[in-house]
């Protein structure tokens, strides 16, 4: 691992990250990314990206994101794969990363962790979890061909990944707490135009019913009443996302739901510590918006670096 006092240290693999990182190795920076699991990010997991400018055909996740890490790795960055963090703290300026695997120091850190899908908090779900409950459609999906498969949410995720699981199960049933959905208009379109799609509208999950595997779901209305069970083999989970900042939580301001807070320049609540993506408080969560953050975060994080070393364009 890199020693010595780096210029800044990148922590998250996503888009934003790898994108700061294409900047920062670009501009010469002594950067390195850490990241707890391999580079990728949530997007990684999407079977395609169709709102990405530049891909009239659409891309998969998987690829969008492995060229941005080869392009980074390209102008020199180093990546440390692997490598959970688990606290920040700032000692006259310098920053002290701790690892799982030793310590980094840096001038500046850019904060790009994300954020992960919520659970419902139901019994069953835990229990099940890999036996029919799962939260990513790319990876388990597969196995529930010929199945039927509930999808639990009515967000963009929900419905991508609703769509996504048509190719193999030959029944979808979109469990959602409201009477329509939040996802956009295009995915709302196709999902209640598919035939193999059926909404259940105004019902939440009570229970995860199995015996070793998934056999069903105790369904009720969002007040209570109006119970039913329904018969499935899977079911995916898409209500929402929890923010990767529990490392960060003695560190900077976080809003009420544990986002970070930053000011325009995307700069935290402590000085040379941007954050950039997902993880930001009040971010639109899109892949083209984490990308500029990580460039509009890496250029900041420069200016702040060359500054403080007096290397700064005048
Ligand atoms: P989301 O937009 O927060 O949607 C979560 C869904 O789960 C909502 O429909 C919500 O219902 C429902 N929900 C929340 N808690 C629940 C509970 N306890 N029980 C039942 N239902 C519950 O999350 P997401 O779909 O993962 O998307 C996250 C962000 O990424 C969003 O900003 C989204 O636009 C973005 N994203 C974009 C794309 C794309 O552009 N292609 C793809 C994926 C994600 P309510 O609607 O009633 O709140």
């Amino acid at each position: 691992m890199a020693e010595g006092i780096l210029d800044v240290v990148i922590v998250g693999g996503g888009p934003a990250g790898l994108t700061a990182g294409i900047y920062l190795s670009r501009a010469r920076m002594k950067s390195v990314l850490v990241e707890k699991q391999g580079p990728g990010g949530s997007p990684a997991l999407s079977e395609r990206i169709e709102n990405y400018p530049g891909f009239p055909e659409g891309i998969s996740g998987f690829e969008l994101v492995d060229r941005m890490r080869r392009q980074a790795e390209n102008f020199g960055l180093e990546i440390n794969a692997y490598n959970p963090l688990n606290s920040i703290k700032d000692e006259d300026g310098v920053k002290i990363l701790e690892m799982d695997e030793g310590e980094l120091r840096a001038l500046g850190v850019i904060i790009a962790t994300g954020m992960r899908p919520a659970p419902l908090g139901v019994p069953g779900e835990e229990e099940f979890l890999g036996k029919g409950v799962s939260f990513c459609a790319t990876c388990d999906g597969a196995f529930f061909k010929d199945g039927t498969v509930a999808v639990i949410g009515g967000g963009n995720s929900a419905a991508e990944e609703a769509l996504f699981l048509t190719r193999f199960a030959k029944k979808v049933i979109i469990v959602h707490r409201r009477d329509r959905l939040r996802a956009g208009k295009i995915l709302q379109e196709r999902v209640l135009a598919h035939p193999n799609i059926e909404v259940k509208w105004n019902k939440v999950v009570k229970e995860v019913l199995g015996k070793g595997t998934v056999s069903g779901l105790v369904l009720a209305g969002p007040e209570g009443g109006g119970e039913e069970e329904i018969k499935v083999d899977g079911v995916f989970l898409y209500v929402g996302n929890i923010p990767n900042t529990e490392p960060l939580k003695e560190t900077v301001e976080l809003d009420g739901n544990g986002f970070i807070v930053t000011d325009s320049d995307l700069k935290t609540s402590v000085d040379g510590i941007y954050a950039a993506g997902d993880v930001r408080s009040g971010a639109i969560r899109q892949v083209v918006v984490a990308v500029g953050e990580g460039a509009r975060a890496a250029m900041a994080a420069q200016a702040y670096v060359d500054n403080i070393k007096g290397t700064a364009y005048i």
